[in-house]
């Protein structure tokens, strides 16, 4: 029957360090965990031991029209009614809660992702509590414009869609949920969420916090599954009215094909990348090098915006090339859980699998694999850091998405060649380049087609700032005011103050 049922849907976990936790495993169906209709389960897989962590209820359509039924009821009888004031202080509660529960989020995410313990404490978490308070501000600042002449007077206002639906991966779990729950509930919006089957437990943990900060039953609902069944369920359900997804240029595009086959929901897509770091004779070579190295390296190269392609002008090539070699040589690959670690393992088989066989063909097609090329340790999905150089444009290394820790460095002479080069692939999202000069950076950043130029730095996102890409790197911005567009749409009211027909 499609009636929910109370199961097994918590179970005990053991941490590295022995201790145990109590997690939820169930489906987040109004505020409850459920198991699914019909019972099943997957194993979701600890990347250093590759043993089982725990099994979760896996969701299927009949799940997925059960949670969107749940979210319609919840936004139809009570969430549209809810002030933007209440909105507010509910997404500050939850962000209040996040960070009651830091280490046990931090620990969880490491523990399902392979991600160092200490950047989940320090980043992951605390950017997307910053991200919930970023958009609770802007709960009771979502309004319409007003148009006035004589006899008319017309009105915008700026609705929810209702249902909304969020696909996310498992690069950035926590930091992925936030992207989407916070500008949706900002809105007013309710929400089916699908976390990735390879790091399902974050949003789970987070769900308990959405109960306990009062968030009505039915205004946010998690699943747990598959890109198929679960998310193209999702895709193509008819009463979902807006989906947003983040993940690959291929899923991207299937959901784009859900959405015209079915209702025409509305779609807005964070994509792939390869992006480039472009450094200048000029650049403080120093600082260059460590930023481009968290830019590839940081979170194993499982970024939607890693720097794998390197750019190095001519004259200071081989100072760069050492210098970013000694760097990479000095950073201690392991245990997440360990203080001084900076990479860990890959999250899955499947990616350990893919990102191995890039680097096989790098080999193949010619380049120069000047360090690493090879897995770290007998056990768990780690890579070692691997810097491929001589790498010419047409190499599928310089051309498609690794997602691991792989960087593809070459020279330039001249900023015309390097802007060119670095419009060659599919993506656009974004671009780090690396000069002194100040007037020289505002030009070339002008000249790429990126969404976002980073200049003298990498990775720096803030919640106000938006973030998407330009071609195949997505559809649509997150973050900033940008996002809150995304998730509303707008009606015109227009009122006769005494036109005659
Ligand atoms: P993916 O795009 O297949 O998965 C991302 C999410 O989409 C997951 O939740 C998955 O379950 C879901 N999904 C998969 N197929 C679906 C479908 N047909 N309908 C609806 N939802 C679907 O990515 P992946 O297989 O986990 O990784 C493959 C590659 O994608 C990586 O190597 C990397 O290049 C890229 N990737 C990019 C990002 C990013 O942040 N842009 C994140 C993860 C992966």
């Amino acid at each position: 029957s499609n009636e929910l049922k109370v199961g097994t849907v918590w179970a005990t976990i053991t941490l590295p360090n022995n201790k145990t936790i109590k997690t939820p495993t169930g489906l987040f169906i109004n505020n409850e965990f459920v198991d699914s209709v019909d019972g099943k389960r997957f194993k979701t897989i600890n990347p250093v031991t590759e043993k089982e962590i725990t099994t979760v209820a896996e969701a299927s359509e009949k799940d997925v029209d059960l949670a969107v039924d749940a979210a319609e009821k919840a936004f139809n009888e009570v969430w549209r009614y809810f002030t933007g004031a209440q909105r507010c202080k509910l997404l500050n509660k939850l962000a209040d809660l996040m960070e009651r529960d830091l280490d046990e989020l931090a620990t969880l995410e490491s523990l399902d992702n392979g991600k160092t313990y200490k950047g989940a404490k320090a980043f992951d978490i605390p950017n997307s509590i910053e991200v919930y308070r970023y958009y609770a501000g802007w709960c009771d600042k979502i309004h319409g414009k007003t148009y006035e002449s004589q006899k008319k007077f017309s009105y915008t206002r700026r609705e929810p869609f209702g249902v909304c639906a969020a696909i996310i991966p498992w690069n950035f779990p926590i930091t992925m949920q936030s992207w989407k729950l916070g500008p949706a509930l900002a809105c007013g919006n309710t929400i089916v969420l699908k976390s990735s089957e390879y790091t399902p437990l974050t949003a789970l943990k987070v769900a308990t916090l959405i109960k306990e900060a009062g968030f009505p039953k039915g205004v946010v609902n998690i699943l747990n599954g598959y890109g198929k069944p679960t998310g193209s369920a999702m895709a193509y359900h008819m009463k979902i009215d807006k989906i947003a997804f983040t993940g690959s240029t291929a899923t991207g595009k299937y959901i784009l094909k859900a959405s015209s086959e079915s209702n025409l929901k509305k779609v807005s897509l964070e994509l792939g990348g390869k992006s480039p770091s472009i450094i200048f004779a000029d650049a403080d070579l120093e600082e260059a090098v460590k930023w481009v190295h968290s830019g590839i390296f940081y979170n194993s190269g499982q970024c939607c915006m890693a720097g794998s392609r390197i750019y190095v002008e001519n004259s200071v090539y081989d100072e760069f090339i050492n210098k970013f070699k000694e760097h990479t040589e000095n950073i201690k690959i392991g245990d997440p859980f360990e203080s001084d670690t900076y990479q860990g393992p890959v999250v899955s088989k499947t990616q350990f699998d893919r990102v191995m066989g890039y680097i096989e063909t790098g080999k193949k097609e010619g380049a120069t694999c000047l360090m690493g090329g090879d897995r770290h340790g007998k056990e768990g999905y780690f890579i070692k850091p691997t810097i491929f150089t001589d790498v010419k444009e047409e190499m599928t290394i310089m051309q498609e998405e690794i997602f691991g820790p792989v960087v593809a460095i070459s020279k330039f002479n001249t900023i015309d060649e390097v802007i060119e080069k670095a419009h060659m692939t599919t993506f656009g999202l974004v671009a780090a380049i690396f000069p002194k000069d100040t007037s020289r950076a505002i030009k070339i950043s002008n000249e790429l087609k990126v969404g976002t130029v980073w200049v003298n730095l990498y990775n720096i996102i803030n919640p106000y700032s938006p973030f998407g890409g330009y071609k195949q790197s997505g559809m649509g911005r997150e973050l900033g005011k940008y996002a809150l567009k995304e998730y509303t749409q707008v009606k015109t009211v227009q009122i006769n103050l005494g036109m005659t027909v």
